[in-house]
């Protein structure tokens, strides 16, 4: 029989991961790293992990002890969960599945390969697997309670020290959650310009800032900003790409967007053989008029 943890660092990606949770496997119980109230997504139990703040990767031994009885243990694929579920499969001795799009049994898996250009099977033969999941491709799920609550304790083992805590600026939405992303790539010239520009549509749309390696290379957007192969995946429902070409590598990134917006100056751009919407126009004179349109 299998059953599923589904490791939440944070409350809200529980609601993310609801509808991979609840059309997957036998049943599922939800870990909430840093506790708070759990959204009503049908877990027979939730433990509380109750650490005032997401933990380092140290903690990977703490979380791994919390797995027993499971069969398989999931979270969204974030950069925190990449950086730790691996940890936690390397200490079980269990299979490593990452960036899974779609499930074909318990223990067949299809996630994206060579930068998203092919999807890979994967079949895994252990007892135990571990996976990160794209949740885009597992629809919302529906509201459904919760099982009982049950506190659990989670240490670090202290090898890592975190200094500094910093919220980002701003306070738009995370980009692996937002509904609406507007990224800019390397013409945007300079941060205080991408800011204006990207950022300002972005707080106009309510949605999240991405950029282009490209872009972050040049100290225009920060690090934490990059969208694409090695930077974040996002699935919203609406990304605007300004200044962007369309590289493999970026678009590994976006693929999952339920409609893609292109503005370029270059109407042979890749980019525009995969959005929905093209704007043969300068940034500098369309996002101004967008800006202008939507706020009237
Ligand atoms: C191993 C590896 C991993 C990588 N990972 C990533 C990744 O995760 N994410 C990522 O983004 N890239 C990644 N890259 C880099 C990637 O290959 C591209 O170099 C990068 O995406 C290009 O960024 P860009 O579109 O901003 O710049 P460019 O390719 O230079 O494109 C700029 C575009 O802007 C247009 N333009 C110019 N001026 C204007 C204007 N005024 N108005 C409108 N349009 C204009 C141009 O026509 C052009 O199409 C990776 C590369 C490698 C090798």
């Amino acid at each position: 029989m299998s059953k599923t943890l589904i490791i939440a660092f944070q409350p809200s990606e529980a609601e993310t991961m609801r509808g991979f949770a609840q059309s997957f496997g036998e049943g599922f119980d939800v870990l909430l790293v840093t506790g708070g109230d759990c959204p009503a997504v049908g877990a027979g139990k939730v433990l509380t992990g109750g650490l005032p703040s997401t933990p380092p990767a140290d903690s990977a031994a703490s979380i791994a002890s919390l797995c027993a009885g499971y069969s398989h243990i999931a979270a969204a694929s974030t950069m925190r969960a990449k950086d730790i579920l691996p940890r936690i499969a390397a200490r079980l001795d269990a299979a490593m599945v990452s960036d899974i799009v779609s499930v074909d049994s318990e223990s067949v898996f299809s996630r994206p390969t060579a930068a998203g250009a092919a999807i890979a099977t994967v079949e895994v033969d252990a007892a135990l697997t571990v996976l990160t999941v794209r949740p885009a491709g597992f629809g919302a799920g529906e509201e459904r309670p919760n099982g009982p609550s049950e506190a659990v304790t989670i240490s670090t083992d202290s090898k890592t020290e975190r200094i500094k805590e910093a919220e980002a600026a701003g306070a738009r939405p995370d980009l692996t959650q937002a509904k609406v992303v507007i990224s800019g790539g390397r013409p945007l010239k300079d941060a205080e310009t991408y800011e204006k520009l990207i950022g300002g549509l972005a707080d106009i749309l309510g949605g999240a800032a991405g950029a282009t390696r490209a872009a972050v290379d040049l100290g225009i957007a920060a690090n934490d900003l990059q969208v694409g192969q090695t930077g974040k995946v996002v699935a919203p429902d609406l990304y605007i790409a300004a200044g962007i070409s369309g590289s493999t590598q970026h678009m590994a990134g976006i693929k999952d967007s339920k409609v893609i917006v292109a503005i370029n100056t270059d109407g042979d751009a890749p980019i525009f053989e995969s959005a929905d919407f093209g704007l043969v126009m300068d940034l500098y004179e369309a996002i101004p008029q967008l800006a202008e349109k939507l706020k009237s």
